[in-house]
């Protein structure tokens, strides 16, 4: 029998709707980097959502499911374009804008994007790839920079001020199927092509409502939060949507995500949230060392997209900050587990549970999966791939212009969990400890070395600001790790020393023998260690 309930879709218009009227008085903040910032209401961004909707679709003449992308910092605009193109029924295609030129041009033909809005500052990237990128007609630019540089494009150029002001703020938003494409984000592309991962209406919404939940980010209409992770990066871990849910205030950095800056929006602004990945947190950490400020309004952070190194954890706690880890990725909307200790442990009781990456809330599934493909149990030893299954997860990549999905085998088990490429464990209580990325593993002599473990005995040294350990070429071994070291200003340490600093924490075969102090360990488009670089460094005999 079925029930009797109202089949109500669960689409972002909805959400939406919501925000704008019952939390119409919350605020975005955006950082102008001088002067006062740039606030707008809840209620004003809905509107001029509204207004944006009503000209892609009358002037520029968006219909159906067509791509919109963005090329945005994030900001004000972002969020409107955030709402106004899945409510209307097409789809936000948000762009990274860290991607080397040949793969942004492959994601958009991929995608077959008509629009792009771009912050004008943004223009410089941009207009030497647009000869490439035939399917965009119309570019809307907002905030300042340089129009000229449009100057030879065949595509139509549009101010966001100007467009949005000539359309009104009203809009009969379709009743869509909640299971229709509402975004898409490309993963980066670490090997071979990127992957375009499509959200649905029905999967945002049900992954907002889990990242209000106190389980998991626990925000609601008296916090503020500052979102640094970028809004082209899994949708900004959710954010945007979640907060038009529960009234929010966003305080949001556009492009000034450099240590100071940051710095200073927290100390004038006072945020009680922030979401960010580690490198973001280690930089800021220098920061506030070298050049103090008070910080201590975030009392709830968010950090995940790689592992949080313990001392990290335990130099903000003593600054009054409280980190809590979560873990996912593009596939996963991203919130797969987050790390809230169990109720009712002391203090010291509760870091082995913070320090995992966490447990998993009820929208997702989880089985670890060992060699030959047999499932695990969660008894805190066994090694295996977690694999992932729930509404928010994603089920198949978008296959481009034929329609057909892609399913492959690495990627997707044959009953249709996604495959995480992610090695750990699982303890009985159901939290997660991931050991490695599947890739990142150190295969020596038939045993398995973690890079993260020796990464967070590492980083723990007080003279050591990032490490980041890699897998090399071994006749003897296979494989035995690399380890590249940042020291910090005036550090004395040598490779002795931190030898001996690993033997008091790491087995002894899983020393490093290599090691290369280098001035910054590299990162990937979304701020992580970018272990591919140092491999290819290393190869190239760059890091003897
Ligand atoms: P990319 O593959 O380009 O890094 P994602 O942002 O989707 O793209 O990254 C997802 C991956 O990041 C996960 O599969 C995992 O390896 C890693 N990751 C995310 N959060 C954590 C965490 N808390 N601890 C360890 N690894 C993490």
């Amino acid at each position: 029998m079925l029930s009797t309930m109202q089949d109500v879709p669960l689409t972002v218009s909805r959400i939406l709707r919501h925000g704008m009227t019952i939390h119409g008085k919350s605020l975005i903040t955006t950082w102008t980097g001088q002067g006062d910032p740039h606030r707008r209401t809840f209620a004003e961004a809905g509107e001029r959502a509204t207004r944006l909707a009503r000209a892609l679709r009358d002037e520029l003449g968006i219909d159906g499911d067509q791509r919109v992308a963005t090329l945005m910092w994030n900001n004000a605009e972002h969020v409107e374009a955030y709402f106004a193109i899945p409510s209307m029924g097409a789809v936000l295609h948000t762009l990274n804008l860290r991607l080397p030129a040949e793969q942004l041009v492959w994601i958009v033909n991929h995608a077959a994007d008509r629009v792009v809005i771009v912050n004008g500052t943004l223009l410089p990237l941009l207009a030497p790839l647009l000869p490439h990128l035939p399917t965009i007609e119309h570019i809307v630019v907002s905030g300042p920079g340089d129009r000229a540089l449009l100057a030879d494009s065949d595509a139509q150029v549009h101010e966001y001020e100007e467009l949005i002001a000539a359309h009104p703020a009203e809009f009969d938003w379709p009743e869509l199927d909640e299971r229709s494409a509402a975004a898409m984000c490309y993963t980066s592309g670490t090997t071979g092509d990127p992957k375009g991962v499509v959200y649905s209406h029905r999967s945002i919404y049900l992954h907002s409502m889990q990242v209000n939940m106190r389980e998991s980010m626990g925000l609601d209409d008296r916090d503020t939060a500052l979102v640094v992770v970028p809004q082209f990066h899994v949708n900004a871990w959710g954010l945007p949507h979640a907060v038009f849910m529960t009234g929010i205030g966003l305080l949001m950095p556009d492009r000034f995500l450099q240590p100071a800056p940051l710095a200073e929006m927290i100390e004038r602004e006072r945020p009680s949230y922030a979401a960010a990945v580690p490198t973001i947190w280690q930089g800021l950490l220098a920061e506030v060392t070298a050049n103090p400020r008070d910080i201590s309004s975030m009392k709830n952070v968010t950090i995940g997209g790689a592992a949080c190194p313990p001392a990290l954890m335990d130099a903000y706690d003593k600054l009054g900050v409280r980190l809590c880890q979560a873990w996912g990725m593009t596939e996963t909307s991203p919130l797969g587990t987050m790390a809230h200790p169990p109720a009712g442990l002391a203090q010291e009781e509760e870091l082995s549970y913070r320090l995992t990456q966490g447990r998993l809330p009820t929208g997702v599934e989880a089985r670890l999966s060992g060699p030959t493909g047999e499932i695990l149990p969660w008894d805190g030893k066994s090694a295996g791939e977690l694999e992932v299954r729930g509404p928010w997860i994603a089920g198949a990549y978008y296959g481009g212009a034929g329609g057909e999905e892609l399913r492959p085998a690495d990627k997707f088990s044959a009953d249709g969990w996604l495959k995480t490429g992610d090695v750990g464990v699982m303890a009985p209580d159901g939290y997660l400890t991931l050991t490695d990325r599947a890739k990142d593993v150190i295969k020596s002599g038939g045993e398995w070395i973690s890079s993260v473990e020796l990464e967070n005995a590492l980083m723990a040294h007080p003279e050591v600001a990032e490490a980041a350990v890699v897998a090399v070429p071994d006749e003897k071994w296979g494989e035995r790790p690399l380890a590249t070291v940042v020291l910090k200003d005036g550090a004395s340490a040598d490779y002795e020393k931190l030898r001996a600093f690993l033997a008091e924490r790491i087995a002894k075969w899983q020393l490093p023998e290599r090691w290369a102090v280098v001035p910054a360990v590299p990162k990937t488009s979304v701020g992580k260690f970018d272990k591919k670089v140092i491999r290819k460094q290393y190869a190239d005999g760059e890091l003897d």
